[in-house]
């Protein structure tokens, strides 16, 4: 089919709830990306943070492949290994809590959200969470997610949020009463513009967690599987929380969730309680199971650091050279370049001469290549991109 075929067929069929850019994609492979035209793309996001093994990852697709010839689904009135594998290996590599699978990172959190009620006294229920955050779109994440923009025509929303600016202690504290039963934060807000929080708030909230018998919550969908060059982004601080979401990066391209907790919180979901249809599915956990031995075998959690630090390092060269770039800003693998205008034109322009790269927040270039990614091709692309900002935006 052509371009304008496609386009035709979901202008008629497919609901018009994404802004999409005007490619038909019918390949991908590691770093890159193939359209119906035969063009190749070199793909800066892949997968919006899913894909960070890059696409179709080899290891991956054997281990899919295998476990389709196996057994695709089984429901959870029954024990099976690759959930149980998957649950083992997050737990070593994380605080040895216990796992709960899904599907998204939404349905991660609405998991934590109902454990965090569960699980402390009688009276708390109020929740915490940040000003430009993001973590989902489901009611309950959608308002935790503090951002107005996100809430328009979806009013009323969940009665018992309480939004607070990021990586303000002073406003932390001051929100805290004896009914809060969790704070729920990104220890690096993705969506809203790489924002980073300080070691110093993240321990702050440990400590009035503790104090108040609340719950510390952090959302690793984004940040999670090896994103910033360690399995998950609280462990670039001394904090460790209650539970930490995930989802994005984890399947390697398969949708799946999961939600780990401390054993103490975790034993308050009995059954009953919680549940997930297709939560813990063998294809997807094993999936997971690959993403995990992959990135150790092939040692890409270093690589993440490796390549974080060199392609800050020539962003900020462009920075010097092109004015409309305030500063640069990431951890690993996980990269804002912050403009002093809007970014969307440039994001385009980078399409048309064979990059994909992403704009968040308007005005803040974003950059999560995967985590195989070599050198010369954050070279490439920042050649393209310098290309782009010289030709004028
Ligand atoms: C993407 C994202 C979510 C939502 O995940 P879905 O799979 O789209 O439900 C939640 N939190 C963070 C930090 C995210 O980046």
């Amino acid at each position: 089919m052509t371009t304008n075929e496609v386009i035709e067929m979901f202008d008629k069929y497919v609901i018009a709830n994404y802004g999409r850019l005007p490619r038909v994609i019918t390949k991908g492979q590691g770093c890159y990306l193939y359209d119906n035209e035969g063009n190749k793309i070199l793909d800066m996001f892949p997968g919006w943070a899913v894909s960070g093994l890059g696409h179709c990852h080899p290891k991956v697709v054997d281990a899919l492949r295998h476990q389709a010839g196996e057994l695709l689904h089984i429901d959870n009135t029954f024990y099976s290994e690759p959930q149980g594998n998957l649950a083992k290996l997050l737990s070593e590599r994380a605080f040895g809590g216990k796992c709960f699978f899904c599907n998204s990172g939404a349905e991660a959190n609405e998991a934590a959200m109902k454990l965090a009620r569960l699980a402390t006294e009688k009276g708390k229920y109020k929740f915490i969470t940040a000003e430009g955050s993001f973590h989902g779109r489901t009611f309950a994440t959608v308002t935790a997610t503090a951002q107005p923009k996100y809430h328009e025509g979806f009013l009323p929303l969940l009665p018992g949020f309480i939004y607070v600016p990021f990586n303000d202690i002073e406003a932390m504290e001051n929100a805290f009463d004896d009914e809060v039963a969790a704070v729920l934060i990104e220890p690096i807000q993705g969506e809203g513009g790489i924002n980073i929080a300080s070691n110093e708030y993240l321990a702050r909230i440990r400590q009035l967690c503790d104090e108040n018998g609340a719950i510390m919550i952090l959302d690793e969908v984004q940040t999670g599987i090896g994103r910033t060059g360690k399995w998950f982004g609280y462990q670039h601080s001394d904090t460790v929380p209650d539970i930490i979401t995930m989802a994005k990066a984890l399947g390697g391209g398969v949708a799946i969730g999961a939600m780990m907790a401390k054993n103490e919180v975790a034993e308050k979901l009995v059954p009953g309680k919680h549940a997930s249809t297709f939560g813990g599915n063998s294809l997807a956990c094993a999936a997971g199971i690959a993403v995990i031995e992959a990135i150790e075998e092939d040692d890409l959690l270093q690589n993440a650091i490796d390549i974080g630090q060199y392609t800050q390092e020539k962003l900020n060269q462009l920075a010097d050279k092109h004015d409309i770039i305030d500063h640069v800003r990431g951890v690993g693998l996980m990269i804002g370049v912050q403009l002093k205008i809007n970014g969307s034109d440039i994001v385009s322009k980078c399409l048309e001469n064979g990059l994909r790269i992403n704009c968040t927040n308007e005005t803040v270039l974003r950059f999560m290549p995967a985590m195989i990614t070599t050198k010369s091709q954050i070279d490439d692309a920042i050649e393209i991109l310098d290309n782009v900002l010289s030709a004028g935006v």
